[in-house]
C-alpha cells in the first residue's frame, strides 16, 4: 500500500475515535475499540477516508455488526438519515483518482 494511504487510514482512525469520544457508538464501551467503515466498505477508496463513513465499536460489536450486516444498516441508517447514508453510497462508487490531497484537508480540518 502506498505510505499516503497508511497515512491517510491513520488520520481517519484517529479522527473516528475523537468522533465518538473513544467510546464503542453501540454500548458505550472504552476498552478494545476497533473503526469500522458503516457504510460503504474500506476497499472503496472513494469513500475510504470520510469521517461521517467511521464508526467505532469495541470488538464485541464489532463482531455483531460484520455478522449482521442488515441489521447494522438500518441501526446506522436510524443514526445519520437515509440522504446521508444513501450519498455516502452514491459517493463510494465513483471511481477514484488519487485524490489524496482533498482527503488530507478534509481529516485535517472541520
Ligand atoms: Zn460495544
Amino acid at each position: 500500500m502506498r505510505a499516503i494511504e497508511t497515512s491517510l487510514d491513520n488520520l481517519w482512525r484517529k479522527r473516528v475515535r475523537e468522533k465518538f469520544n473513544n467510546r464503542c457508538c453501540m454500548c458505550g464501551s472504552n476498552n478494545n475499540l476497533e473503526c469500522h467503515h458503516g457504510v460503504a466498505k474500506r476497499r472503496m477508496k472513494s469513500t475510504r477516508w470520510d469521517i461521517r463513513n467511521g464508526f467505532l465499536l469495541c470488538t464485541k460489536d464489532h463482531a455483531f455488526v460484520e455478522n449482521n450486516p442488515n441489521w447494522f444498516e438500518k441501526w446506522v441508517r436510524s443514526k445519520i438519515g437515509d440522504d446521508l447514508y444513501d450519498e455516502i453510497k452514491r459517493q463510494s462508487r465513483v471511481p477514484f483518482h488519487g485524490e489524496y490531497e482533498k482527503w488530507k484537508e478534509h481529516l485535517k480540518g472541520e
